[in-house]
């Protein structure tokens, strides 16, 4: 799955899938080829049983080889894994399911910032260029400010909490000087959350809010109590950060910082009044400074790998799908940020590869052997997933059959780490044959202690497809403390249980290969999977399902949950939210600090573009289900 926030959702949410997705058969259309005999049909599915642990156990170690960089996007790395997985794809005798008669659908997409010149910062005669004094944040604009400064604390508004950093202050037209994190970061005793961040502490959290009360520019800077002399992070170019938050951003030493302070005044001393009195010092300076940013916006083409097997009726789909993709050095959606090596992801998502791989065999081996499927049987290693379901979003836009005929859709993400037997299976509540279908799939003595979610929104690419209105599946062994961090290798893999969740899913296929298409329903949502990945709510709920596509100029949405505040207040798919209770929303990042920054219970006017014009609804907010 994918980042914090925005990202951070996603990320938090993201890569939790496992995923099965189904087809449905039809009833009875062309009458089955020539049967091969009883003893040549057993011989193929037990030589691909006898076979599947080791295959895996390759294709594993394969794509989770630290030499093909965490497959992140724009990385060479990424490029091999998608052109071993297409030789492969060929290799088996799959129908190319790309562009132009390939295995790859391409996309380009932005993969982070690089620093250019000019850059820096003026304060009172001093000098402070980009190195180890100044450091453009990844969301900045670009341009030149020159403005009087404010300090303002911890840069936080949080009604929540009962703390303002900005109350009494004017922070209009001009730089704002803040320091990371939040009050009491240490103190298990502390009204933000005890010592864990809440999203106030968020870099993110902070420039938004600085916009949000008229600021033109946010410098941050470490505070000496906790954090004195840590080094500033450059913007990454293989990293998220792309989408900007309307102002210019920079973080800067404390040397820095100290060089725009009023003689006698010590930042040290600021931090000091803050969290002694537990309220803010909020303090306009006398002086202005200039700052002045200059990022590039780094693009790559990432691509979709897709090959087919033609059914008996090439009018019915089922697609099994498993993103290959992963974080590269790290990135905003790592969980291990200081780190910036490859995150190798064996099990998010090397391990649902492998086995959506392996399925992809059997079918084709089925096929050459005279046993070919009812359904077309599409099979896709999805890019950019980690990004925000990039590839599977591309992919539902232009399949490689029409999206109408696609039945179901069987996602795996993180299949790799199967403990005490337990299997997670989400979207059972997606089509009213999936309980009894999955469980009846689920027998004997290879039986999982299988634990199900009924909804079909969730961090990973099996949500691109719901969207859609197909009915999804989606496999899953668990979160563990590897997820998102370069520990999440190989060796870590239980294969033998990876090898059980591949037949199982093979299973699930082979059942919906066998019946009619089944009856797409609302699924109810359901926390679990929140749970399960270990992203917890926070603030208001209102119900939007946005599109991750679109990455600027508002927020797209591809529909509302059913029953849902947003559902209430007229919203619907096609909308794009530009305004939230007075917030500006250009991005995902926008929306997010908006939907937190209110209360469940509060009435808020959404300011939608539909059909050209501006259109204003009211919404009560709801509390996170
Ligand atoms: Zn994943
Ligand atoms: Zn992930």
């Amino acid at each position: 799955m994918n980042r914090s926030n925005a990202r951070g959702w996603i990320a938090a949410a993201g890569c939790l899938g496992l995923m099965a997705v189904l087809g449905a058969a039809a009833p009875n259309t062309a009458p089955p080829k020539a049967a091969p005999t009883k003893t040549a049909r057993t011989d193929l599915d037990q030589k691909w049983k006898q076979d599947l642990q080791g295959v895996l156990r390759e294709d594993v170690r394969r794509l989770a080889d630290p030499a093909w960089e965490g497959r992140g996007p724009g990385t060479k790395g990424q490029e091999l894994a998608g052109q071993y997985l297409a030789d492969h794809m060929r290799g088996f005798g799959l129908t190319p399911g790309g562009d132009e008669g390939t295995f790859f659908q391409t996309i380009e997409v932005t993969t982070g910032v690089e620093v250019g010149e000019p850059g820096g910062l003026d304060a009172r005669g001093q000098r402070f260029k980009v190195g180890d004094d100044f450091q453009p944040i990844g969301f900045s604009t670009n341009g030149t400010l020159r403005a009087p400064v404010v300090f303002a604390g911890y840069g936080i508004t949080a009604v929540a909490f009962d703390y303002d950093d900005y109350a009494g202050i004017d922070v209009h037209d001009k730089l704002v000087l803040v320091l990371t994190n939040e009050p009491g970061e240490m103190d298990s005793t502390s009204r933000f959350d005890g010592n864990v961040n809440t999203p106030h502490a968020e870099l993110r959290t902070k420039a938004i809010n600085a916009r949000e009360h008229g600021a033109l520019g946010i410098l941050v800077v470490n505070g000496p109590r906790h954090h004195a002399g840590e080094p500033l992070r450059k913007p990454r170019a293989d990293g998220a950060g792309y989408m900007t938050s309307g102002l210019l951003a920079a973080q800067i030493s404390e040397k820095a910082a100290q060089a725009m302070l009023p003689a006698g005044t010590t930042l040290a001393s600021l931090q000091d009044a803050i969290e002694s009195q537990g309220r803010p010092h909020s303090v306009a300076l006398k002086d202005s400074a200039v700052v002045t940013v200059t990022l590039k916006r780094t693009k790559a083409v990432i691509r979709n790998v897709v090959g087919w097997v033609p059914g008996r009726d090439t009018t019915r789909t089922l697609v099994v799908g498993a993103h290959y993709d992963h974080l590269g050095f790290g990135g905003e959606s790592s969980l291990a940020p200081n780190e910036h090596v490859p995150h190798v992801g064996a099990d998010d998502n090397a391990s649902g590869t492998a086995a959506m791989m392996s399925l992809a065999a059997r079918a084709a081996a089925r096929a050459k052997a005279g046993r070919s499927p009812l359904h077309n049987l599409v099979f896709c290693a999805f890019t950019g997933e980690e990004m925000g379901l990039v590839g599977s979003g591309h992919f539902v836009d232009q399949p490689t059959r029409p999206v109408e005929s696609i039945e179901a859709m069987l996602n795996m993400d993180m299949v790799g780490r199967l403990r005490d037997n337990r299997l997670m299976v989400m979207g059972v509540g997606t089509a009213a044959e999936f309980a009894d279908m999955v469980a009846a799939t689920n027998r004997g003595s290879d039986a999982f202690d299988l634990k199900t979610s009924s909804d079909g929104y969730g961090p990973s690419d099996h949500s691109s497809f719901y969207k859609r209105k197909v009915p999804v599946l989606m496999l899953f062994t668990g979160a563990h403390v590897d997820y998102h961090k370069p520990s999440d290798t190989w060796d870590k893999i239980n294969y033998e249980g990876l090898a059980h969740v591949a037949r199982f899913a093979s299973a699930l296929v082979d059942s919906l290969d066998a019946r009619p298409r089944p009856a797409y329903i609302v699924a109810k949502a359901d926390s679990s999977v929140g749970r399960i990945a270990g992203g917890g709510g926070y603030g208001s709920y209102l119900g939007t399902i946005p599109d991750y596509m679109k990455t600027e100029g508002g927020v797209l949405l591809s529909g509302v949950r059913d029953g849902s505040p947003a559902q209430k207040a007229g919203l619907r798919g096609g909308d794009v939210i530009v305004k939230f209770d007075g917030v500006r929303i250009d991005n995902i990042y926008d929306y997010t600090f908006a939907l937190r920054s209110r209360k469940p219970g509060q009435e808020v006017r959404i300011t939608v573009q539909r059909a050209g014009s501006d259109v204003d609804l009211m919404a009560v907010l709801g509390r996170r289900p």
